[in-house]
């Protein structure tokens, strides 16, 4: 029963086998061709080696029995015809021909085996029988290599297009792999990368790193990084640093015959400890993200919010910072400080007869030289034009001051050379000695400036130091002080409102409020002149207040006459911003006016949010809440702003006006609206361009997608009459 089942198999097995018979004796080609039939195979057959050359050409066979000599054209020639013509059939050879160099030569051409004549029929089918279940096997064997090549090739092209270096390392941290990103990026390939350690691709010693290696030397699994800055050395080392986001798996048991097979031995370390699972620790894979570009952009906005970019001295709020230190550091061990204020004489002619670029030469040039004045310590920052300010701490008294200004004086008497001229500025010096005239930093620069404008009545290069005396000029601010109180209870104050429009659309989609001081007899004054005041009397508390409820009230009423909704902006200062009710006072007089909450926008500095951040977070979260939108004012002007920026509730950042002005000028300014543009995009915060004066200014934001912008191209603030004919007056 069993073998009538394998005889049926191999029956049916058979029929799907088509053999050629080749021989030049018909009397043998038909009594095999009557065998082979019998046993239920496909046959055709071939008299002699030329025609089954042709047969062997145009038909497709499984397999062949030939003969070997057959005359002109034996066996040995149909062999090496199918060499030739690359056709790939199973051959045995059946041949009277038993010597030794017969057998190894048709083996040598490419026969499988072969049969002796006379051979017995079983002898024949054993043959044949284990031939085909050779190729049988051989076919599955080149099947499944092709398979595993394809799969190969289908996983390094995605490990290779990954954007991340990937890479995989022994347990001892030394390479295994790494994809091409590797090279590309860095400039190692993956051949000479094998065995290295990875510590050798940091720029320093890393503890975290150096930590998890010593771990994994004795086999204890670790958790591996997950997404460490770290800093690795390009092949080139050419000293530009790269930075990379860098995460580490742990790899176990499995992967790591995967790991050995990649052609590299691992060090035959002792057996490895299993875990719990009974795999054992192997290595880790890892992947490096390129982090440079965003780095960059970071360090740069995090450099210019404390320095002037020009001269790269510090600026106004590093100054500051520094002078505060200094001052507690004097009243701590009973020292004098100075602070002085600088001023280019004759600097604005200098730039309207050479033109800007040589008054920025002459400012990096001037700088240069106060430099070399001063000792360590000290410190130079630019106020903003041609106003430095300097301080001096640890001086031993006045005269010491007089002697530095009398220094800095005679360094700036020789001529400069910029361009190709010569080009002469004076300067005159104000000072302020701390404790005598000053006690606080703001109070100290106040005193240093007045000085300075003594000593420029004095004459150019004078320097003058404050006394009391001088302290008269004050009365001026005190008389605007008082009238400042007349002007809310007169209804003197104003709001004017400029338009700020979308880039994409070109239309007016909101309005910043601004306050004006329409004075009984000076005219128009500008906030410039008050609002300090306003800030420091508090006043401000009043103006402000009385500025959102007027202006909520005009801008509903337009909406009432049938405007299309504007978003309404209105500046905070940060007293205002501080007070405990700010959420009430502004929810309550929306809702007091029926004013949508969604069109109303606060606009705060961020040097506010730095005094309380947690308490900022909560108000300007309900804000959020009640729909209200926060923008961030003068953006790019205050602290390293990226840290917190993600956390806040906030929907837009105002660019400010001194990064615009210079897209055309300083390069470096431009590269930093593309940073903060970049950034805000990131943060998908809404982004509002201040001060845009010309068209070339308005291009290059509306290719950096920056969505709206505000400033003279478009509008100077206007009264509210004007503006609803501005309004009327666009398509
Ligand atoms: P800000 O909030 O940065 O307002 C923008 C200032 O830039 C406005 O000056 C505006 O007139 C001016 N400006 C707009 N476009 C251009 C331009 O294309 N070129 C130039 N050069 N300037 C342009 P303004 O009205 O004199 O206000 C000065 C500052 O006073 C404001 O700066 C803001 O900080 C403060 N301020 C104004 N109104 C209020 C208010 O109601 N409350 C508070 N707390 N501060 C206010
Ligand atoms: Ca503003
Ligand atoms: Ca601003």
């Amino acid at each position: 029963m069993k073998a009538e089942l394998a005889e049926m198999q191999a029956r049916q097995a058979a029929s799907n086998i088509r053999v050629l018979v080749v021989d030049d004796e018909s009397r043998m080609l038909t009594s095999l061709e009557a065998l082979l039939k019998y046993k239920n195979y496909q046959v055709d057959t071939a008299l002699g080696g030329k025609l089954a050359c042709q047969k062997l050409e145009s038909n497709h066979y499984d397999l062949v029995l030939l003969d070997l000599n057959m005359g002109d054209f034996d066996g040995y020639a149909v062999m090496a015809y199918m060499a030739e013509r690359g056709i790939n059939v199973t051959t045995v050879v059946v041949s009277g021909e038993t010597s030794f160099d017969a057998v190894r030569k048709a083996l040598r051409m490419g026969a499988s085996d072969y049969v002796k004549k006379p051979y017995s029929p079983e002898e024949l089918f054993a043959t044949i029988d284990s031939t085909l279940h050779k190729k049988l096997l051989r076919d599955e064997r080149d099947r499944y290599q092709a398979h595993v090549q394809k799969s190969e090739t289908l996983y390094r092209y995605i490990v290779d297009r990954s954007p991340d270096i990937v890479f995989l390392l022994n347990a001892e941290g030394s390479f295994n792999f790494s994809n091409s990103q590797m090279e590309s990026v860095l400039g190692y390939s993956s051949d000479e990368l094998v065995g290295t350690s990875f510590n050798n691709l940091l720029d320093g010693p890393h503890r975290q790193v150096e930590e998890i290696f010593n771990s994994a030397v004795d086999h204890v699994a670790t958790e591996g990084l997950h997404n460490v800055e770290l800093c690795l050395k390009h092949r080139a080392d050419s000293g530009d640093k790269k930075y990379f986001e860098v995460t580490l798996f742990a790899v176990h048991t499995d992967i790591m015959g995967v790991m050995e097979n990649m052609g590299h031995e691992n060090s035959p370390s002792e057996a490895p400890a299993l875990n719990a699972v009974g795999e054992s620790f192997a290595g880790y894979y890892g992947t490096a993200r390129d982090v440079t570009e965003r780095k960059k952009s970071e360090s740069l906005i995090r450099f210019q919010a404390y320095h002037d970019l020009l001269t790269r001295l510090p600026n106004r709020s590093l100054f500051n910072d520094r002078l505060d230190l200094a001052i507690a550091h004097s009243r701590r061990h009973n020292q004098l400080l100075v602070v002085m204020y600088l001023d280019l004489d004759r600097f604005k002619s200098v730039n309207d007869t050479f033109g800007h670029s040589v008054g920025d030469l002459l400012l990096q040039a001037v700088v240069t030289r106060l430099q070399k004045c001063l000792r360590e310590g000290d410190t130079l920052s630019r106020f903003g034009g041609d106003e430095f300010v300097l301080l001096l701490p640890e001086i031993g008294g006045t005269l010491d001051a007089e002697l530095i200004a009398g220094k800095i004086i005679d360094a700036l008497k020789e001529p400069f050379e910029l361009e190709g001229q010569e080009v002469f500025v004076g300067i005159s010096i104000g000072a302020a000695l701390f404790p005598e005239f000053g006690g606080s930093k703001d109070v100290l620069i106040k005193h240093a400036d007045i000085a300075m404008y003594q000593a420029k009545i004095q004459g150019n290069n004078s320097y003058a130091l404050f006394d009391h005396a001088m302290g008269e000029h004050l009365s001026h601010s005190i008389k605007l002080e008082s009238e400042l109180h007349h002007a809310l209870e007169n209804d003197e104050l104003r709001v004017f409102y400029q338009p700020q429009i979308c880039t994409k659309t070109d239309s007016v989609i909101g309005v910043e409020a601004l306050v004006r001081w329409q004075h009984p007899e000076r005219g128009l004054i500008y906030p410039g002149e008050f609002i300090a005041l306003a800030e420091e009397t508090k006043m401000i508390l009043d103006v402000g207040e009385w500025v959102m409820r007027h202006a909520v009230a005009e801008v509903k009423g337009w909406m009432d006459q049938g405007l299309p909704p504007l978003r309404l902006a209105v500046n905070f200062s940060s007293l205002q911003v501080e007070q405990a009710n700010l959420v009430e006072k502004v929810i309550d007089t929306l809702a007091e006016f029926d004013f949508p909450p969604r069109y109303f926008e606060l606009e705060i500095t961020e040097s506010v949010m730095m005094h309380d951040l947690e308490g900022m977070v909560k108000k300007l979260q309900s804000l959020a809440d009640h729909g209200i939108a926060v923008a961030i004012d003068d953006f790019g002007t205050g602290y390293s702003s990226l840290n917190y920026l993600h956390k806040l509730p906030i929907h837009t950042v105002k660019l400010d006006q001194s990064f615009v002005r210079n897209i055309q000028s300083v390069d470096l300014e431009v590269s930093i609206v593309n940073a903060i543009c970049a950034m805000a995009h990131g943060l998908r915060l809404n982004i509002v361009a201040e001060g845009v004066e010309n068209q070339e200014q308005y291009d290059y934001l509306k290719k950096l997608e920056c969505q709206e912008v505000q400033g003279y191209l478009i509008s100077k603030p206007l009264p509210g009459e004007a503006l609803l004919q501005f309004l009327a007056a666009r398509p």
